[in-house]
């Protein structure tokens, strides 16, 4: 599950669609290391609802960075910073000319695994970081400067997907239709992508995945998941304390959990056994008989997310699942 309506998503797809560029950037090479290239170096083909592509004279989306510089090179910008007593490795991933880098930051205790697959999301990022510093675990973060959304970028020419929507097939192909995104010599690079990312993520049975994520008031909240509303589907109960704010709940495929954060009072949706296939982390997890928990929190509320992470850390019990 991820923090994004479809109405947000079609939002994001058509302020991209005026905005995207093809241009490269003058005098920045791109070229390729070795062995992580996944472009495919063909044309693009444009998805539906494109009459062309579209260009601006920088050839960057306006608003905000991307990756700068040569290959091999990372801007202090997008280094992972680790807290003082974790350590960060860091992977260069490509999708075509674009770079992403994948951060997983580790405590020398063992513990939980968190993941940080939106790059907008910092609050959540921070939370994590905290709660490993504090607890041990790792967390695998997405850097990559392009916002909510990832871009790939072949012969100057920049598509976006959501990350959050590409670990399974049906998922991803779907997502990146609605997106304008599906071609052929998109899909596989980004496939791949996913693939890797999963493996940063080690997705096993019985495993807890707990995916941090940040929204803005109102945008997505607990109330989305009721019966007939946008992830009605998706949710097989639903508790909704008043009390709280609405944008901070968890969401679990874990009965138990789910019961356990209803005694605390946290605002929870418990997964139906087979929901929707989305591509989300979700959806990747509940296939493989992992323990998945979303933790979704407004963003710049870091002491309210860091409590829900402790909180939640308690009942699993460090790496111990909570089970089924
Ligand atoms: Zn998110």
């Amino acid at each position: 599950m991820n923090s994004t309506s479809f109405c947000r998503t079609v939002t994001i797809w058509l302020f991209w669609g005026l905005v995207l560029t093809v241009a490269p950037i003058p005098g920045v090479s791109f070229a390729q290391e070795n062995g992580e290239s996944l472009s495919s170096g063909s044309a693009l083909a444009l998805g539906p609802g494109r009459s062309g592509p579209r260009r601006n004279r920088h050839g960057e989306p306006h608003g905000e960075a991307g990756p700068t510089g040569s290959p091999g090179q990372i801007d202090d910008l997008f280094l992972p910073h680790p807290l003082p007593g974790t350590t960060a490795s860091t992977t260069t991933l490509y999708l075509g000319e674009e770079r992403v880098w994948v951060h997983v930051h580790e405590s020398p205790t063992p513990g939980l695994t968190f993941v940080n697959i939106h790059d907008d999301e910092n609050t959540a990022l921070e939370a994590a970081k905290l709660y490993i510093r504090d607890h041990g675990g790792r967390l695998v973060e997405l850097r990559h400067g392009r916002g909510r959304t990832v871009v790939i970028r072949r012969n100057g020419v920049l598509d976006r997907f959501d990350p959050n929507r590409m670990f399974t097939e049906n998922g991803l192909r779907h997502s990146l239709y609605l997106f304008g995104t599906l071609s052929d010599e998109n899909y596989a690079p980004i496939a791949d992508f996913a693939r890797k990312v999963a493996g940063f993520i080690s997705i096993e049975k019985g495993k807890a995945i707990i995916s941090v994520h940040n929204n803005t008031p109102g945008k997505l909240t607990i109330h989305d998941f009721k019966p007939g509303q946008w992830y009605g589907r998706d949710s097989r109960e639903v508790f909704i304390n008043p009390a709280e704010d609405p944008d901070n709940f968890f969401f679990t495929n874990s009965p138990v959990l789910f019961r356990a954060l209803k005694t605390l009072r946290y605002n929870v949706v418990l997964m139906v056994p087979d929901p929707p296939d989305r591509g989300t982390l979700g959806n990747y997890v509940n296939n493989a008989g992992g323990i998945y928990v979303l933790v979704e929190a407004e963003h710049g509320h870091l002491s309210s997310q860091v409590r829900m992470l402790e909180n939640l850390g308690r009942l699993l019990g460090g790496d111990s699942p909570a089970g089924n």
